[in-house]
């Protein structure tokens, strides 16, 4: 059996001129938990040119659903942002990553630490019923530069709490913080400063980080991941992985070059 199945785009929107969403049939036998990455691609020249992509959509829906960065001369991207409902991309068949809630120890509160594309694997988390049973508060930050590139907001502002499998849990128990770095917003500021300064923490009504009580999942850039990893250390919180459940998990939502 071939280690890809290919999927049909059934929907593409664009956010930004370097930031666009699409969605694709899924295969019944793609089995992943939330939070999980893949590869996903196009076939270029008959061979398949692929790169790891986390899944947007929550694992009991009947299609995938992928964020993406256009990156001008990247291999994939520069391709892959001018697909086209009903284009066929290829999607591999074994999701695999460390952002499930699985890995992370019980809690009180699990903090959602998100830069650019680091919100796709959140979507899915916060679609999952398993998370609000897990946890009290479900606390999501995306950090941006420009406010259009906060992906997904009516989505989570207006559409999830309004859901019918999950929107009472969404509605007691997600708290949504989009945060803007270039621009004015209603919340401004670089995550990293946001928790260092208890900015997040007062305007959230909430205390400050803690081991005891609050579990984190981070998801950006390689410098956001590196800052944050040394910040929760320094307070006491345990790294967990695939074989051992911690305090935190961390993924790359790329690689650098
Ligand atoms: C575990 C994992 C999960 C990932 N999930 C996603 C995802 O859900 N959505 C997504 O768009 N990308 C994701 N990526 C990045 C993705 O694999 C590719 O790097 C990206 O699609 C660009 O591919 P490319 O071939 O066009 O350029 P590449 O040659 O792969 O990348 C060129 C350069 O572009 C920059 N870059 C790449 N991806 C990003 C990004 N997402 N945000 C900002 N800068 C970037 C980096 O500086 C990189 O060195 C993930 C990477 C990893 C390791």
């Amino acid at each position: 059996m071939s280690a890809f199945n290919e999927e049909k785009v059934l929907s593409v929107h664009h956010w930004t001129d370097k930031l666009f969403t699409f969605k694709t049939t899924r295969d019944a036998s793609l089995r992943f938990s939330n939070g999980h990455f893949t590869m996903i691609g196009l076939r270029v020249n008959d061979k398949p040119l692929l790169r790891a992509y986390s899944i947007v959509s929550a694992n009991y829906e009947d299609h995938l659903e992928f964020l993406s960065i256009k990156v001008p001369d990247g291999p994939l991207t520069s391709r892959l942002q001018h697909i086209k409902v009903g284009d066929t991309i290829v999607v591999g068949r074994k999701p695999t990553g460390t952002l499930l809630i699985d890995y992370l120890l019980p809690g009180k509160r699990l903090f959602l630490l998100s830069t650019g594309t680091g919100l796709a694997p959140f979507m899915s988390i916060v679609r999952d019923p398993a998370t609000y049973e897990r946890f009290e508060q479900i606390i999501l930050v995306h950090g941006v530069r420009q406010k259009d590139e906060l992906a997904y907001h009516e989505l989570l502002v207006e559409h999830l709490p309004a859901h019918e499998l999950i929107g009472d849990m969404v509605k007691s128990q997600l708290r949504y913080y989009p945060t803007v770095t270039r621009e004015p917003y209603m919340h401004m500021g670089r995550i990293t400063d946001l928790i260092e300064t208890g900015k997040i923490f007062a305007d959230l009504d909430m205390p400050a980080l803690n081991p005891v009580e609050d579990r984190v999942m981070i998801c950006g850039s390689p410098g956001m991941l590196r800052d944050l990893k040394t910040m929760l250390e320094a307070t006491g919180f345990k790294e967990g992985n695939t074989s051992r459940p911690g305090d935190f998990v961390i993924e790359r939502a790329f690689a650098e070059q």
